[in-house]
């Protein structure tokens, strides 16, 4: 999401709750909570219920409505109280084809009209909930539909995108641009013949694919669609139903729903998986949003003055330690893996929450699916009220059962830091962050050859094993990769750029943990210079597949780099302690340079030493290799997974800005 702050350190400074703060917390703690799954609307054969939770309602109404807007209300019907909290009303038909609000009165004055917080279908600019059969949303063989299984997270790649980012350019050759459906199109190529679309996401050779806010979010008017308006979807309006902008008519409740699930299949169907960015911490609104208007005051965090904590910058957050959010997180992230068989969630901004609540997450899911991964920001975008012990930061992951987080250790360390443009890293010749990058390779894991003091953000070996922790070099955020190689490489050339991204890239996929990529890095897509895109026009975000024909090497090198990794079960250990018994560094005393190896078939491997060697500098550095028969994997900015030629051992030179992998059985 847009940050504020950004890896805020666990020693930064925290409020404590005042005694205020402590008082406003008590009472919500006192709240009644349901956990129930009809919460707000269940339709059966008996008809149509509405259940609002609403504890401190005076009175609760619900309106039935023809349409998803502009119309006058049909009918009005009164809610009674119903025990925990709850108000409910029910009618002897099933409603579906209409629409419904809810009223709250609250101190004695109506407030006004919202969906609720568990509208799962909405009409155009959800401002209405809709009355659907769920049955009739889904499409063909979808009982059968399964996403890959995955047996640890580190088997997976994943790949970041933005349904605009991918398909609106008209080089991408897809009728569906910018739509859910366009995940659904097959044989689409870019006016030079490449393959676009799904068809180059099986080129690549991704395992699963992250969507970025894909819920109904407020801010592009779904009314009005051929304004074009962009934006990433970090300002939720409707938790449980899709937005409107990526169906191809938000007007029709079901078409959303639909297609997002034709969308899901079609990517399943190729053996991909999909990652949902959920965006819990905050919503888009404060005192209008559907928290708010359906319980004032209880789902969010306030300061001792009564104002809204903002640990999110944008505004507010939610408070997951209380029941009734801690439940409807729980149940929403479910709802997606069973409506929808969505395979992850990225949380954003994950350490608003507490860690009783990602714990909870975590083993809902894999309940339903021991594929699910689950993996967040360990950090907020400013302080909050919760103690920074219960936070779900990456400093805590080790607390925390299957959860994993995103390194900004090799982040920062790899290509410079994240919000100083011109700030190069390890891949860009600056010395003095060997030791980060090597906390990269080891997945934050305990390791007898890492120095920790010495690490650039994180002093402790803060995670206990490579599973917690998702490493990256570029993502939707700041700069992409690109941009980020152009405004720190001042007089450099495009190639000169292009070998420092390979470089870069090779660091984080061959890194233990799990590596993670954006959308269009492949064909080194750049964003204009645009660190904060998330309201820029397409011809910002928008990837042009022109690209990958003038740059085809750039992504075989990622292609290839992608299927060494999936090939080789050495790159991909699951215990801290096969980590620190496999992973020996060797010891160069130069700065920009790292050598290591993987040894004795690490985690099953069938090569007994894998060599990598990393020069960050802009000179060749000379290296010795151990006498043997050596499989040359990657050189001088190429790399074939199933090798390129036999190296015999002894002196050998690694060029500037380059990775050199060999390999022996
Ligand atoms: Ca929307």
């Amino acid at each position: 999401m847009k940050k504020i702050l950004g890896g805020v350190l666990f020693t930064g400074v925290t409020l404590s709750l005042s005694a205020a703060g402590q008082a406003d917390d008590a009472a919500y703690l006192s709240w009644p909570s349901y956990s129930g799954e009809d919460l707000e609307l269940s339709v059966n054969e008996a008809g149509t219920h509405f259940r609002l939770w609403s504890p401190e309602a005076q009175a609760v109404e619900v309106l039935i409505y023809d349409t998803g807007r502009n119309t006058p209300a049909v009918d009005t019907l009164d809610m009674k109280k119903a025990g925990q909290g709850t108000w409910t009303a029910s009618v002897d038909r099933q409603l579906y084809g209409k629409y419904y609000t809810f009223r709250v009165k609250h101190n004695g004055r109506w407030l006004a009209e919202t969906p609720g917080v568990w509208a799962k279908a909405v009409g155009v600019n959800g401002s209405r909930a809709a009355i659907i059969d769920f049955a009739k949303t889904n499409p063909e063989g979808w009982d059968s539909d399964r996403g890959p299984v995955v047996k640890n997270i580190t088997d997976a790649v994943i790949y970041e995108m933005h349904h605009r980012d991918f398909s609106v350019d008209p080089s991408s050759g897809i009728a569906n641009k910018g739509k859910f459906l366009a995940l659904t199109e097959h044989g689409t190529r870019s006016p030079q013949g490449q393959k676009t679309g799904i068809d180059h996401l099986k080129e690549l050779g991704v395992t699963h694919v992250h969507i970025l806010p894909s819920y109904d979010y407020n801010s592009v008017d779904e009314a009005n669609l051929p304004a074009n308006q962009y934006n990433w979807g970090y300002d939720p309006y409707n938790y449980n139903a899709p937005e409107g902008s990526y169906s191809t008519n938000p007007s029709d409740p079901i078409a959303r729903v639909r297609e997002m699930k034709e969308m899901v299949k079609s990517l399943h169907d190729a053996g991909i998986g999909v990652v949902m960015d959920v965006v819990y911490n905050h919503t888009a609104n404060n005192d209008d949003s559907n928290f708010s208007l359906t319980a004032p005051g209880y789902y969010y965090r306030h300061r001792p003055d009564g104002s809204y904590s903002d640990a999110s910058g944008c505004g507010n957050e939610t408070a997951s330690e209380r029941r009734q959010m801690r439940d409807f997180i729980v149940n929403s992230v479910k709802y997606w893996a069973k409506e929808y068989h969505i395979d992850g969630f990225r949380f954003d901004l994950m350490a608003i929450h507490d860690i009783e609540t990602m714990d909870s997450v975590a083993a809902a899911l894999k309940e339903i699916n021991p594929s699910i991964f689950v993996y967040g920001e360990g950090w907020t975008a400013g302080d909050s009220p919760l103690p920074v012990e219960r936070r779900a930061l990456k400093e805590n992951v080790a607390k925390m059962k299957g959860i994993a987080v995103f390194s900004d250790d090799i982040r920062d360390a790899v290509k410079g830091h994240y919000s100083n443009a011109a700030d190069r890293g390890f891949a860009t010749g600056k010395p003095g962050n060997e030791e980060t990058v090597k906390i990269g390779i080891v997945a934050s894991t305990a390791h007898p050859q890492v120095d920790y003091a010495k690490g650039n953000n994180s002093k402790f070996a803060y995670a206990s094993a490579p599973t917690q922790i998702i490493n990256y070099v570029s993502c939707h955020d700041d700069l992409t990769l690109t941009d980020k190689l152009a405004k720190s490489m001042p007089g450099s050339t495009e190639a000169d750029r292009q070998r420092a991204a390979r470089l870069a890239q090779t660091i984080v996929f061959t890194s233990q943990g799990t590596p993670f990529m954006f959308a269009g890095e492949e064909v080194f897509r750049d964003k204009k210079g645009v660190h904060n895109s998330y309201k820029s026009p397409d011809s910002v975000n928008a990837i042009d597949w022109d690209l990958k024909d003038s740059n085809r090497e750039q992504f075989d090198y990622y292609r290839e780099l992608i299927k060494l990794r999936k090939a080789h079960p050495a790159f991909r250990m699951t215990t801290a302690d096969d980590i620190a018994r496999h992973v020996k560094f060797d010891k160069t005393d130069r700065d920009n340079l790292i050598s290591y190896s993987i040894k004795d078939n690490a985690n099953g491997d069938e090569w007994r030493e894998i060599k990598l060697v990393f020069n960050g500098s802009e000179q060749p550095q000379e290296i010795k290799i151990a006498k043997g028969d050596w499989i040359v994997i990657a050189r001088d900015g190429r790399i074939n997974a199933d090798g390129m030629g036999v190296f015999k051992g002894g002196k050998i030179e690694v060029e500037p800005t380059s990775a050199l992998i060999l390999a022996r059985k």
